[in-house]
């Protein structure tokens, strides 16, 4: 078994590292009188333990973290503090006799990482496709570089639309990987790899800089279009690379785009996560006039008492709101209460993911300035997207 402590870097960093010793003590006291004579515990590093048990049955096996897990559920007491601490835990059972310790190691930790990733306290037995995930992963991650060397991104286009008039404002700027040998492949495929592996860095300023041309170009071709609308996604690693506003101005000035008509979507998550730096280049940003909308609004958990420190201009209201509100009035209420904070904070709303025209009707009735969804248009390839602006059209 791999055990690695829930949010131990938190203590360690508000505390210090005295303290921590401290309580990485007090962990390995509480659990050892849960084994047998013969078993080993031992740390590895940092707040990661591993724990190697003999003779047991499957059983037995899953007994043992449960123990381990209510062991910790009363505190810990350091000084006058107290603590409530977790472990995650990768368990590998009687693996293959031909694996190497490492190896063994290798898939605790796979186990134990995808314990993690479900919330604090959790265990997870190891089998076999965690690790062809595992390869995979490095796989993807192989590709993406070799994609963003070949160039292979592309930008689509999807319309924003004024809930009032039914017309035009502007776009949101989506990626697509256009794969070799596999076509054209979404964002949540790639994303999430390339914001851990900070290769968003990289194709996220290729991303704003085709945007910021091609919505420059358009402003310039079509009559009346001068103030036409460009929103560009900015992941959190972007947000926090000490060269963003470099990066920022650079692009700004090679693609001649006027900065009030570009808008950047931040989701709140990223923000809340980090939020004195975050602060520090929200408000940078809007320096320039450039606007800022928070995305996926409502998912995250947002602490309210910092939203009115956010210099956005925009709420972006999350689909699966959208999704529910039909068929619960709840969520109605939800994005009512939603449009409501906004409204009182003088910032608008723009509602995504609206499909049907029912849909449609409810968000013009709560009073929602903006729109996004495949009722009006998905997110479509540059050249479609022009025609939109060649001739346009109300949207309903
Ligand atoms: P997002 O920023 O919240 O973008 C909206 C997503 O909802 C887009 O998915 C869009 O195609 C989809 N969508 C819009 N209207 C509808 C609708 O009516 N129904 C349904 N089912 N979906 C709708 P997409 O393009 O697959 O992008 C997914 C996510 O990937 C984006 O969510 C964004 O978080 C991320 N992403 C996309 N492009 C970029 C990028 O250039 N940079 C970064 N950092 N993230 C990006
Ligand atoms: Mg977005
Ligand atoms: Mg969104």
């Amino acid at each position: 078994m791999f055990l690695d402590l829930d949010g131990f870097k938190l203590i360690n960093d508000s505390l210090g590292h005295e303290q921590g010793d401290k309580l990485l003590v007090a962990f390995a006291e509480r659990i050892a009188p849960l084994f047998h004579p013969g078993d080993t515990l031992a740390r590895l590093g940092g707040d990661e333990f591993t724990l190697l048990l003999d003779n047991i049955t499957n059983h037995h096996s899953l007994a043992i973290p449960e123990r381990i897990q209510q062991a910790l559920e009363t505190p810990f007491h350091l000084g006058e503090l107290e603590f409530s601490v977790s472990a995650s835990i990768g368990i590998v059972m009687q693996p293959e006799p031909e694996l190497g310790a490492e190896e063994i190691l290798r898939d605790a930790d796979t186990a134990m990482y995808r314990a993690k990733a479900q919330g604090r306290g959790q265990y997870v037995m190891f089998d076999p496709t965690m690790h062809n995930q595992a390869l995979q992963r490095f796989q993807l991650e192989i590709e993406l570089k070799k994609a963003i060397e070949r160039q292979e991104f592309v930008v689509f286009y999807q319309p924003i639309v004024d809930l009032v008039n039914g017309g035009l404002v502007g776009f949101e700027a989506l990626v697509r990987w256009q794969h070799p040998t596999q076509g054209l492949v979404l964002p949540d495929y790639f994303i999430p790899l390339a914001e851990k592996t900070g290769l968003i860095i990289t194709i996220g300023r290729e991303v704003l800089l085709a945007a910021c041309q091609q919505a420059k170009s358009w402003q310039d071709k079509f009559d009346n279009q001068q103030k036409l609308l460009i929103s560009v996604n900015l992941a959190v690693p972007q947000l926090l690379s000490s060269h963003i506003m470099d990066e920022i101005d650079q692009i700004l000035q090679q693609s001649g785009l006027p900065p009030a008509t570009l808008k950047l979507e931040v989701t709140e998550s990223g923000i809340m996560e980090n939020i004195e730096t975050a602060l520090d280049v929200l408000s940078a940003i809007r320096e320039r006039s450039i606007t800022l909308s928070i995305d996926d609004f409502g998912t995250g958990y947002s602490s309210l008492s910092y939203l009115h420190r956010f210099p956005f201009d925009t709420l972006k209201v999350d689909r699966s709101f959208v999704i529910e509100m039909e068929k619960d009035s709840k969520n109605l209420e939800i994005i009512r209460g939603i449009v409501g904070l906004a409204h009182n904070l003088e910032k608008k709303v723009i509602v995504e993911g609206i499909e049907t025209e029912t849909q449609l009707a409810l968000v013009k009735n709560l009073g929602c300035e903006y729109g996004q969804g495949y009722l009006f248009a998905k997110p479509l390839p540059a050249k479609e997207a022009e025609k939109l602006l060649r001739s346009p059209r109300l949207f309903f």
